[in-house]
């Protein structure tokens, strides 16, 4: 048999695995690998947090193709010269991958093919990540879409999901070398132990991925339309990191939702929706990670950058209480729920009124589900400066926000502590009763970094000055 290179990125799953089918229905042994090279992803190489996910996905996908006579092989880049010297070591004629996004990735990637072609081998990519590839849904006039509901119109007048394919019980694989080298050899896990409380929360890899959604379908689906905006309960799906790592295929979701038919299918489809929105966006503007999408708020009077009252957001330390929690489940969970994703960037952008980049950044960093174009558009969404992006004139007030969404206190309670002994209501904003307050937590800041009131004013205004210039 002849063999193939089977290149896994972010699609580490044996299910719905087009790169590897393509190797098995041309009757050649798939040679599974992996190969690090963080700097080929330029600006965005995976964070602290990616990278622990991806050393549990890792692991748990070798495990897998182990159980089926397989293995995966590792190394280290540049990607190109890898793939070039394991094609010519084990005499391949073939390389597969799935197809990423990113601008720094997507540049890559097409080197590689060219380069590989010339050299006369077959090499090939596939859709694995999303249900529309960016480049297959068009305004008439056949421009990319900026707004998300025709964009949306567009794919479900379109729909076709790919037929789901299980994974392979048995594989081939290649008589011994090459070899690679041992997981732990590429040091992903934080060194001192930083991610330690993220897996009771979290199961990586594929057989993860599926238990999540079972867990999902039978659980929270049905209350998913009231239940999404809740962070005090398990309301959602919980599957944005594998998502993200391709340990499963969103039209495996959309399968086993049809299943069911709830009638919250078609609004948990639409979240789905987003993240399509958000690829297709990143691939046609590929400098809004780092660029306003909006090119009228280049012009926008961010405040200077304040080292102090950004490292008090990070570390949750800002003295609003659904802020301080959403920040410190994200450090020990590796993810924050929607809706305080929301809370907390907006008394970022416009409260503290620091650039949408630093809470970016920090995002990128710290979630386990970061992932750049999903966070590229939350962001810009939040701070009005994106393409399908919140009015600016909508500043979330975290009190009210805290009050209706976590009507009991409870998130706030589990992730700021010092504060559960408060009566509900003062959970949501305890500097209201100063003297309450320090005797319950005497080390909780005593009132708002930047105050709630005069942060929303001069945040209209700088809105305000932008339209009125422009
Ligand atoms: P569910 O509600 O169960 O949704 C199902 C899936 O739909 C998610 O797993 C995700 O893949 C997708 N989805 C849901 N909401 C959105 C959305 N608003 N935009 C794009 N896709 C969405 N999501 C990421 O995956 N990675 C990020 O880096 C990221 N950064 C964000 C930054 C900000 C400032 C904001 C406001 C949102 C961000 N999101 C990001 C979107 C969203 O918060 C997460 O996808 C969601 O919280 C994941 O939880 P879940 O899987 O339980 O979601």
């Amino acid at each position: 048999m002849a063999n193939a290179l089977v290149w896994f990125r972010n699609d580490l799953r044996l299910s719905d695995q087009p790169a590897l089918a393509a190797a098995l229905a041309a009757g050649q042994v798939p040679v599974c690998i992996y190969i690090h090279e963080p700097e080929e992803e330029g600006d965005w190489a995976p964070g602290a947090a990616s990278d622990a996910w991806r050393h549990h996905s890792l692991a748990a996908l070798d495990a897998d193709l182990r159980e089926r006579g397989s293995r995966l092989r590792i190394f280290r880049g540049p990607s190109r010269a890898v793939l070039e010297a394991l094609a010519a070591a084990c005499d391949a004629e073939a390389v597969y991958w799935t197809r990423r996004y990113e601008p720094a990735v997507e540049r890559r990637d097409a080197t590689i093919k060219r380069a590989l072609r010339e050299q006369g081998l077959r090499a090939e990519s596939f859709n694995g990540a999303l249900m529309f590839e960016p480049w297959q849904r068009a305004t008439k006039q056949g421009d990319p879409y900026r707004v998300f509901t025709p964009f949306w119109r567009s794919a479900l007048a379109n729909w076709h999901m790919p037929a789901t394919i299980d994974a392979p019980r048995s594989l081939p694989d290649l008589d011994g070398d090459p070899d690679g080298i041992a997981l732990e050899q590429l040091k992903l896990r934080p060194a001192r132990g930083w991610d330690a409380t993220f897996w009771d929360h979290w199961i990586p890899g594929e057989a993860g991925a599926h238990e999540a959604l079972d867990v999902f379908v039978d659980g929270a689906l049905r209350g998913y339309r009231e239940g999404r905006d809740r962070p005090d309960q398990v309301g959602t799906s919980r599957l944005s990191p594998h998502l993200h790592f391709g340990e499963i295929a969103p039209w495996r979701v959309v399968s086993a939702l049809e299943e069911v038919r709830t009638a919250a299918n078609g609004a948990y489809v639409r979240e789905l929706g987003w993240r399509e929105f958000a690829h297709h966006l990143l691939h046609h503007f590929p400098h809004t990670p780092e660029g306003n999408f909006n090119p009228r708020f280049d012009d926008f009077a961010w405040a200077k950058r304040d080292g102090r009252t950004l490292e008090a957001w990070r570390t949750g330390r800002t003295g609003v209480p659904i802020v301080d929690a959403g920040l410190r489940e994200l450090w020990h969970t590796g993810w924050m729920h929607n809706r305080v994703r929301m809370i907390v960037a907006s008394y970022l952008c416009k409260h503290m009124r620091q650039h949408w980049r630093e809470g970016a950044r920090w995002f990128w960093d710290t979630l386990v589900d970061a992932d750049l174009a999903n966070n590229t558009l939350g962001w810009q969404w939040v701070a009005g400066t994106g393409a399908d992006a919140s009015p600016y004139f909508r500043v979330f007030n975290p009190v009210t926000q805290s009050s209706k969404f976590d009507p009991d206190g409870r998130y706030v309670a589990r992730w700021v502590p010092e504060l559960a002994g408060l009566p509900v209501s003062l959970r949501h904003a305890p500097w209201t009763d100063p003297g309450k307050l320090r005797r319950h937590a005497p080390d909780y800041p005593p009132h708002p970094i930047a105050d709630l009131a005069a942060g929303r004013e001069a945040a209209l205004a700088a809105y305000r000055a932008l339209k009125d210039g422009a």
